[in-house]
């Protein structure tokens, strides 16, 4: 009775018009995220993920089952897939081999390439053109290097460049909506 009250509850349900039948076949077409295929929603990768024990609204069984049922636009658009510490735990104990870090890495490109790329993770791509760091180097740290006599962090990194250029990451535009 509980479940089904919580149900009504839910402000903004999703209408199965929205859902897009081909999300999970695209997903799975990528040899990363093949394995997908034979989820079957037991929560082992939830269970022993270090940021699902954090973010409790962050859970990977639920994004998995979000790209079964065709919730293309509902994960793409989703702050969660970025949130991913990429310690391969979930990956260790899926009992059914499926390497959800894997398959975060194909919903990032996807929802990328679909204009929902977090503004700091492009922010960071430009960082590492300009000076082939992700962080801004800090006056501190030059000195720092100084002093231990080590040498000067170069700012231009052509091959870099060319290797970030070949891949188009460059070129993807921020999310324009509030993240
Ligand atoms: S542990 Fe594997 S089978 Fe279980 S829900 Fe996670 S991805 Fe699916
Ligand atoms: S790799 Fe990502 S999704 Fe998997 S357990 Fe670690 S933090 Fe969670």
């Amino acid at each position: 009775m509980n479940k089904i009250k919580k149900i009504l509850e839910l402000k903004n349900p999703v209408s199965i018009s929205e859902l897009d039948p081909n999300f999970k076949s695209e997903v799975i077409a990528h040899p990363d995220a093949r394995g997908l295929a034979a989820c079957f929603s037991c929560g082992t990768c939830s269970a022993g993920c270090p940021i699902h024990e954090v973010f409790s609204e962050y859970s990977p069984k639920k994004l998995a089952k979000m790209v079964r049922l065709g919730m293309r636009k509902q994960v793409l658009s989703s702050p969660y897939i970025w949130y991913c510490a990429t310690c391969h735990n979930c990956e260790q104990r899926c009992p059914q081999n499926v390497s959800f870090f894997n398959v975060l890495n194909v919903l990032k490109n996807m929802a990328a390439k679909e204009g929902y790329a977090p503004s700091a993770w492009v922010e960071q791509t430009k960082q590492v053109v300009k000076t082939g760091i992700v962080f801004p180097t800090e006056e501190n740290w030059i000195k720092k290097r100084e002093e231990l006599s080590l040498p000067s962090l170069k700012e231009d990194h052509p091959k870099l460049k060319k290797i970030i250029e070949l891949t188009g990451v460059n070129k993807i535009k921020p999310r324009v909506d509030k993240e």
